[in-house]
């Protein structure tokens, strides 16, 4: 039921405080609920078996430094491994660096294709790219449409290229995708457009006519870059997904959405290592500029369950205020829902523990707005400077407020906004925060943090 690596690692940890080193002996147990919490996560099982080799290899003989425990330090290490092979490391620092942006060194139009499979958000990404090159590298963008079997892809894209503010090039279902994208293409060309992003039609499987289809579309306009568009709630399948795309085109580059859903995106690292592209782009939301560059540090504290529960532990268990937070844990396991007021709750538990100084870096990274460890004075200080906002905006708000947030709307936000002497964005976002707070609440019913709070009460 456990769904935190973190949670169910510290139980095996505690059982070997004071060895100093990670040996086979002490790592097969660890390893295997490592192996567990990334099948949970949806990594496809050949991935996963070559991620743990990888990781075996490294972490045998690892020196377990300082006050760490072996459990700590391996958590440590599969984290790390984890953003490095989602990401790129850079030779120079270790360290793993944000992927280049879209590719546009061509001849104008640079031509930029779509490929995935029905219902992978192409149409979405091709919007939202189309704002980001006209919004951040000031491009003059063209979109158009092959997929000449669903008409109403063809005005989803026409639709949605209107809110990028890019231009979009009509097509017809009678048309020949091929046909539609070198016309396009020219229109492009003869009108100075700097971009052409081409959109395609997926099939809600892989098959043979739509692979042969899109290579020919590869082959006729020659796209400087060919994204793969993949669904980070596909699970397993992601890696034949992955495998038929790949054999079919030279993928430049790959776009995961639908990371603001549920699933804790385990296609990533599949899609990742089969294709060898880089994950360029991370879709977080439905709307038009729901788009960010893919983050793999964060996105691997979220492929483990959690960011550092382990030292979070450790950490908590010097000050807390167990009474509340045995409440806190009841009202959990009783299935109330978890509201504003616990939130409040827990965002002043934080500041008993001893300030947030050490507390940040260990954190979820979802909790940090994808704050990196090893956070600087300056990062300090504005966090505690967050804090204390959001316990202003939380405090602006009616007792009904923060129990049913759901009322909170336009009218609503802008008095709280102005109770508390902040932008309505700052509101939002102090919500945004407690959604996913939230969700890993309902996520961890049951399981990691009650577990959590019990050791730190008993
Ligand atoms: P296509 O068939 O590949 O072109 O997929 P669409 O672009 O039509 O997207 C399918 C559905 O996924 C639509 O309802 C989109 O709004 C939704 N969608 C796409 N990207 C995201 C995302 O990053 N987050 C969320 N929540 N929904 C997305």
């Amino acid at each position: 039921m456990a769904s935190a690596l973190t949670d169910r690692l510290s139980r095996l940890v505690k059982t070997m405080r004071g060895q100093a080193r990670i040996t086979e002996s002490n790592v097969q147990d660890m390893l295997r609920e490592v192996r567990m919490a990334l099948l949970e996560a949806d990594v496809a099982l050949p991935v996963v078996r070559d991620f743990i080799a990888r990781v075996k290899e490294k972490a045998l003989g690892a020196e377990v430094v300082g006050s760490l425990t072996p459990g700590q330090a391996l958590v440590g290490i599969v984290n790390k491994e984890l953003a490095a092979t989602m990401g790129e490391v850079d030779p120079a620092t270790g360290a793993v660096k944000p992927p280049a942006d879209i590719n546009l060194a061509a001849q104008p139009p640079a031509v930029i294709l779509m490929a995935g499979l029905q219902g992978a958000g192409k149409t979405t990404t091709t919007a939202k790219l189309a704002k980001h090159l006209i919004e951040k590298r000031k491009k003059k963008v063209l979109t158009v449409s092959a997929d000449v079997y669903r008409p109403a892809a063809i005005e989803q894209l026409k639709t949605v290229s209107k809110q990028a503010g890019a231009e979009w090039f009509p097509s017809t279902a009678t048309d020949k995708p091929v046909a539609i994208a070198t016309a396009a293409l020219d229109h492009a060309r003869r009108h100075y457009f700097d971009v052409l992003l081409v959109d395609t039609a997926g099939r809600l499987a892989i098959d043979e006519a739509l692979m042969k289809e899109i290579a020919e579309l590869h082959a006729a306009v020659k796209p400087v870059e060919t994204l793969f568009v993949v669904d980070a709630m596909q699970g397993q399948d992601a890696i034949n997904t992955a495998k038929a795309f790949k054999e079919a085109l030279p993928l430049t580059g790959i776009v995961l959405t639908k990371t603001d859903g549920d699933s804790r995106g385990g296609a990533a690292l599949s899609v990742r290592q089969i294709t060898g592209a880089p994950i360029k782009f991370a879709g977080v939301s439905e709307k038009i500029d729901g788009l960010e560059v893919f983050d793999a540090q964060r996105h691997a504290g979220r492929v483990l369950g959690m960011g550092d529960i382990v030292a979070l532990v450790e950490e908590v268990q010097k000050g807390v205020d167990v009474a509340a937070a045995q409440k806190l844990a009841d009202k959990l396991k009783s299935g109330d829902n978890f509201d504003l007021n616990d939130f409040l709750a827990q965002i002043s538990q934080m500041k008993k523990m001893g300030g947030l100084s050490g507390l940040m870096d260990k954190l979820p990274t979802q909790m940090t707005g994808g704050k990196a460890a090893n956070i600087g004075q300056a990062d300090m200080d504005r966090a505690e400077r967050d804090v204390r906002r959001m316990e202003g905006i939380i405090n602006s708000m009616t007792p009904l407020e923060r129990r049913k947030p759901e009322l909170l709307k336009a009218t609503r936000k802008r008095r709280i906004a102005a109770g508390a002497g902040v932008q309505v964005q700052d509101v939002n976002r102090l919500l945004n925060q407690f959604d996913q707070m939230q969700g890993m609440m309902k996520k961890m019913k049951g399981g990691g943090l009650m577990k959590m709070m019990k050791r730190m009460g008993g």
